[in-house]
C-alpha cells in the first residue's frame, strides 16, 4: 500500500442523547469515506439494531474479559451499562491515512484527550452537538418510544449533565436540520484535513537542490524591495 499523505482523523462526537448525532455520524461517514467506529456495549439491542452493525453486543462477562485484556482505547459506564472503544477500530484506519468518527460520551472524550500517545494526539478533533432546547429532547425521545420512564428519566438527567461540558469541545454545533447539522460538520472535516500537523512533506517538494549563492548582485531589483 503506498504511504498515505496524512494521518486519518480521530472525529470524537459528543452530544446529549437524541441530539442527532448518530444520523450526523453516519450520513458524514457515507458521503466522506470515513471509517466509523463500532462500539462495545453491554446494553440490549434496540429493535432494528444489528450485532457487528450498530454495535458490538456483549455480555458483562464478554466486555470485562475484554477490557482487562487491554483491547479498549477507552471505556465508561454510560446510563448504567459498559460502553467502549476498540483499538482494533481505530488504530490501523489512522495510520493509513483514513478519518475514524466516533459516536463517544462525555468521559471517554475526557479519556482519549488525556492520552499520552503523540499519535492519537495529532489525529484528535473533538465535535460536540447540542440540542436546540431540552423540550426537542424530550419531544424526540417519547416520539423514539425505546426507552421506558424510568430510563427516559435517566438519559434527560444524564443530558443536562452531559451538556456543562460542550465547552471542553473545539467545535459545537447547535442542531437544526439533519441538513444544516451535516453541512456543518463536514464543513469541519474539510477543515480539519488541511492541518499541517497532520500532513507529510509532499513527496515533490523533497529534492536536492544546491544551496543559492547569497551574493548582492544576485538578488533582483524585485527583491530588493522586499527588504
Ligand atoms: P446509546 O445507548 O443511545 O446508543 O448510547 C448512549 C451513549 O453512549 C451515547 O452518549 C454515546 O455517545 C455513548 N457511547 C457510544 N459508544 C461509546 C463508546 O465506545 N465509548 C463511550 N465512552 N461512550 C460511547
Amino acid at each position: 500500500m503506498s504511504r498515505p499523505d496524512r494521518i486519518g482523523l480521530l472525529c470524537m462526537v459528543s452530544g446529549p442523547t437524541a441530539s442527532g448525532k448518530t444520523t450526523v455520524c453516519r450520513k458524514a461517514r457515507d458521503l466522506e469515506d470515513c471509517a466509523y467506529s463500532i462500539s462495545c456495549t453491554t446494553r440490549a439491542p434496540r429493535e432494528g439494531e444489528q450485532n457487528g452493525i450498530d454495535y458490538h453486543f456483549l455480555t458483562k462477562e464478554e466486555f470485562m474479559h475484554r477490557a482487562i485484556h487491554g483491547d479498549f482505547l477507552e471505556w465508561a459506564q454510560v446510563h448504567g451499562n459498559c460502553y467502549g472503544t476498540l483499538k482494533s477500530e481505530v488504530v490501523a484506519f489512522l495510520e493509513a491515512g483514513r478519518d475514524v468518527i466516533m459516536d463517544i460520551d462525555i468521559q471517554g472524550a475526557q479519556l482519549i484527550r488525556a492520552s499520552e500517545d503523540p499519535f492519537i494526539r495529532n489525529a484528535l478533533v473533538d465535535v460536540f452537538i447540542l440540542p436546540p432546547s431540552m423540550e426537542e429532547i424530550k419531544n424526540r425521545l417519547s416520539g423514539r418510544g425505546t426507552e421506558t420512564d424510568d430510563q427516559m428519566r435517566l438519559r434527560l438527567y444524564n443530558a443536562l449533565e452531559e451538556m456543562k461540558h460542550w465547552r471542553e469541545y473545539r467545535y459545537a454545533i447547535v442542531s437544526d436540520t439533519p441538513e444544516r447539522d451535516l453541512e456543518r460538520f463536514r464543513s469541519i472535516l474539510h477543515c480539519e484535513r488541511l492541518r499541517s500537523c497532520r500532513m507529510r512533506t509532499p513527496a515533490g517538494l523533497i529534492g536536492d537542490i544546491p544551496a543559492p549563492d547569497l551574493s548582492d548582485d544576485l538578488i533582483t531589483a524585485e527583491q530588493a524591495e522586499l527588504f
